[in-house]
Order: structure tokens, then C-alpha cells, then sequence
């Protein structure tokens, strides 16, 4: 775990816990449990990570251009202590926010609301 939100290592599409975890409940930041996306914006994107296509609260995380790998990216970490959480894109829900914020599941704390 901690080695996804060190090193913006990208866990294999289709193999995290939180993929098709369809409870209602908030997702935490796995280093220092800060509150990051709800599941009430989380949507199946098709692409293997959990999807989200807003943070739970404005300023919860942070994101930074990522240029690695050749390609440009905007990369996403929890504003509270910058563990790398996974990467945001353009290609979200047009009718929500447009956007598509591709979280990796080893980056997160699923709790449920009771
Ligand atoms: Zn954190």
C-alpha cells in the first residue's frame, strides 16, 4: 500500500478491492485517513480503477501536472499529506462535472456510513 502513494506507482487495472464496491460510505486516504471522495460520486468508468467524478470537499486533494511516462497527466494526491492517489482526466460525466478522477484502490480507506 504504501508503495502505490510513495512512488505514483499505478496499481493493475481490474485487480483493486474498492473496483466494483458499490456501498454507500466515504473514501479515506490510506496514509493519514483524511476524507477524499464520496461514494455517491464514484461511477463505473470502464477503465479497471475506481472512479470518481468529484472530491468529496473542495481542496481535499490537490492535483499537480505529471509528466512520467511521456505522457502529460494531472496527478492527484491528498492535499492533507501529498500521498499519490492516482490521476484526473478530462473524460468524466458531461452531465456532472466532466471529469474523471481515476484513483488507485490501494490508495484508499473505504468506511462505511452507518
Ligand atoms: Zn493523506
Amino acid at each position: 500500500m504504501a508503495k502505490i502513494t510513495k512512488t505514483q506507482f499505478t496499481e493493475a487495472p481490474f485487480t483493486g478491492k474498492y473496483l466494483h464496491n458499490k456501498e454507500a460510505g466515504t473514501y479515506n486516504c490510506v496514509e493519514c485517513g483524511h476524507p477524499l471522495f464520496s461514494s455517491k460520486t464514484k461511477f463505473d468508468s470502464g477503465s479497471g480503477w475506481p472512479s470518481f467524478y468529484d472530491v468529496i470537499k473542495k481542496g481535499n486533494v490537490e492535483t499537480k501536472e505529471d509528466n512520467t511516462l511521456g505522457m502529460r497527466r494531472t496527478e492527484v494526491v491528498c492535499a492533507n499529506c501529498g500521498a499519490h492517489l492516482g490521476h484526473v482526466f478530462p473524460d468524466g460525466p458531461q452531465d456532472k462535472t466532466g471529469l474523471r478522477y481515476c484513483i488507485n484502490s490501494a490508495a484508499l480507506n473505504f468506511k462505511k456510513s452507518s
